[in-house]
């Protein structure tokens, strides 16, 4: 006789525990309940969505979306609590050409396994007759009645978490979920201007938004009509790929990525490869801890996104992701570079000013009224000798300058005179006062004439005693590594035994420099300077060669000298930030001199 076989240590989990556990992956907290809920709002055709919040002191009572979709008839309200059930697609290839939102089939059954939900809903143009109202709890149905209703969709959900205790203790207070909900209404009404939505707490308006089908409306309701008048239009149109939105101009830029919001086929994403695109399209416009706002909308063939890759759907996969980067830097790049982007002296502005704003036609300036730079007199006072001769050599020929291409993104500017050492003032035909940092101005000149064709910097100067510089033995590892790019741009070092160098040659551009410790300087720049992953060596090498060249802050300079730079500025590509995305000037509109005294 054998011994009966153990009794198996594996069970099959019965579809409550199932759901239960799934539930943790969908639904993580109260926002995951009003994403969930809004998404099939939306997937439901609905124009208009309502999101009623209900809470206590310490906790999140109810959630209650209702639409005015398509409805569901009695028949599929009994089917749309099933698990897997769902009316979005029938096979695996429908992923392909996805258009809704959900396609799973779960986040009904999730949700009424571990909540109270009441739903009441009609089908759209059904007439005079009866809804459906059902009730069910932990995934059990409690009841299914008719119901007097309106055409559309009511989901109340009561009591998340009331029988996964684990998961409701790892709630945050009531306050960060009601800021999740908050975050997540946002990114979904960017994407649907073409639906009003609501979102109500306790009775009174959080957020509301027109169906006006305009992103620009929505922005402003959101975020306030001064935030609009920072915004620049983006569009971008290639066989595969739609690109639509707005970026700030880089006088607006915070801290963090909070205010990157991105639909891909009006689906709200987060995608770190779409943010740091649109970042890179600021190239040097903006510091590299500093962010834009930016609101992009991608549209894009369906069989080129997988969307069936993260529980929450909040991540999608790109084929073609590559392309779709650089499609991205390319439209960022292309909208920023075709407006003015001087800042201008914060005023309030009305909600009208954009219509008025003339960076919306971006003004360009024939650059034929350049003089070339004419020969300064010589001062006789030693210092403006030094900073004329470090400006002349420094100066090429205006027409090696990158990029001349008949306009100057500049106005012409008449020099009026500088202040403290730092700032030019200067003076536009147009009547406007220009401010502009000098040491950032020719920072930029110096950056362009370095990174242009002209290939100034190749041009190196032999040093007539060299510099010895001693250095840590990591700090010496990391100078070999880059010694090859350093001599390409014009720094010749050679190994001096142990961990020493000796430099022969230092850019042209960097002006005589005589003290050793300059070099040193430089070099401690470039080792110390933590290595980036966004940009090149040769990069690093290019903005710290430029801000070392270029005359410092606290340098009087002539008017003269100033005007120099001003016309030299003119030339550039892009002469609005110094290298480090720092602005080169602002602008007093006369009308804005004349507010602030009062005089309008
Ligand atoms: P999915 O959205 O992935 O299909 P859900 O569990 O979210 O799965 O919803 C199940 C089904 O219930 C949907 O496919 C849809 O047919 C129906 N449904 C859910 N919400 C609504 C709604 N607000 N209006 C109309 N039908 C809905
Ligand atoms: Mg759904």
């Amino acid at each position: 006789m054998s011994e009966p076989l153990p009794s198996p240590r594996i069970r099959v989990l019965d579809p409550a525990t199932i759901n239960q556990i799934a539930a943790g992956e969908v639904i993580e907290r109260p926002a995951s309940v009003v994403k969930e809920l809004v998404e099939n709002a939306i997937d439901a055709g609905a124009g208009s969505i309502t999101i009623e919040l209900t809470s206590t002191k310490d906790t999140l009572a109810a959630i209650r979306v209702t639409d005015d979709g398509c409805g569901m008839s009695e028949t599929d309200t009994s089917l749309a609590f099933v698990p897997h059930a769902t009316s979005k697609i029938s096979s695996i290839e429908d992923l392909n050409r996805i258009r809704t939102l959900g396609f799973r089939g779960e986040a009904l059954a999730t949700i009424a396994a571990i909540s109270r939900v009441t739903l009441t809903t009609k089908p759209a143009g059904s007439g005079p007759v009866a809804g459906t109202r059902m009730v069910i709890e932990g995934g059990i149905v409690l009841e299914t009645t008719g119901t007097g209703c309106p055409d559309g969709t009511s989901i109340l959900v009561e009591d998340l978490f009331f029988n996964t205790p684990a998961r409701k203790k790892f709630q945050k207070s009531r306050n960060t979920e009601l800021a999740y909900i908050h975050d997540i209404c946002e990114g979904i009404c960017l994407s649907h201007p073409e639906i009003a939505f609501h979102l109500v707490h306790n009775g009174s308006e959080q957020l509301i938004t027109d169906r006006t089908g305009q992103p620009l409306d929505t922005i402003a309701r959101l975020y306030g009509s001064t935030v609009v008048t920072d915004l620049i239009p983006v569009e971008l149109c290639l066989p595969f790929i739609g690109i639509r939105g707005f970026v700030s101009r880089p006088s607006l830029s915070r801290k963090d990525r909070a205010r990157m919001l991105i639909s891909v086929n009006q689906r709200y994403i987060t995608s770190a490869g779409i943010n740091d695109a649109i970042k890179a399209g600021y190239g040097t416009l903006l510091p590299k801890d500093r962010f834009p706002v930016a609101f992009i909308s991608i549209i894009i063939d369906t069989t080129l996104v997988d969307v069936n890759v993260h529980p929450t759907k909040k991540q999608i996969r790109l084929s073609r992701e590559k392309e779709v980067y650089d499609a991205v830097r390319a439209a960022v790049r292309e909208a920023l570079f075709s407006h003015d982007l001087i800042p201008s002296a914060e005023l309030p502005q009305s909600p009208t000013a954009l219509v008025k704003d003339p960076a919306f036609s971006p003004p360009t300036y024939p650059v034929t009224d350049l003089q070339p730079p004419g020969i300064v007199a010589e001062s006789t006072h030693a210092g403006t000798v030094t900073t004329d001769q470090r400006l002349r050599q420094t100066e090429l020929p205006l027409d090696a300058l990158p990029a001349v291409t008949g306009t100057s993104l500049l106005p012409k500017m008449e020099v009026i005179g500088e202040f403290g050492g730092i700032y030019i003032l200067a003076r536009t035909p147009d009547g406007e006062l220009l401010i502009i940092d000098q040491h950032a101005a020719h920072e930029r000149i110096l950056y362009e004439q370095v990174t242009g064709q002209a290939g100034a910097l190749s041009s190196l100067q032999e040093l007539i005693s060299p510099v010895v510089l001693h250095r840590t033995p990591k700090e010496a590892a990391i100078l070999r590594d880059l010694m090859p790019t350093l001599a390409g741009e014009g720094f010749i070092l050679e190994e001096f035994g142990g961990d020493s160098f000796l430099v022969r040659a230092v850019p042209v551009i960097l002006g005589r420099v005589e003290e050793s410790s300059v070099i040193d300087e430089i070099i401690s720049d470039l080792v110390s300077e933590e290595a980036s992953e966004s940009i090149s060596n040769r990069e690093r090498i290019l903005r710290i060669v430029a801000c070392r060249g270029a005359i410092k802050a606290g340098t009087v300079c002539t008017n003269e000298q100033c005007q120099r730079i001003v016309d030299q500025l003119r030339r550039m590509q892009n002469p609005f930030t110094c290298p480090h995305g720092r602005p080169t000037m602002i602008r007093f509109t006369r009308h804005e001199l004349d507010a602030r005294f009062l005089r309008v």
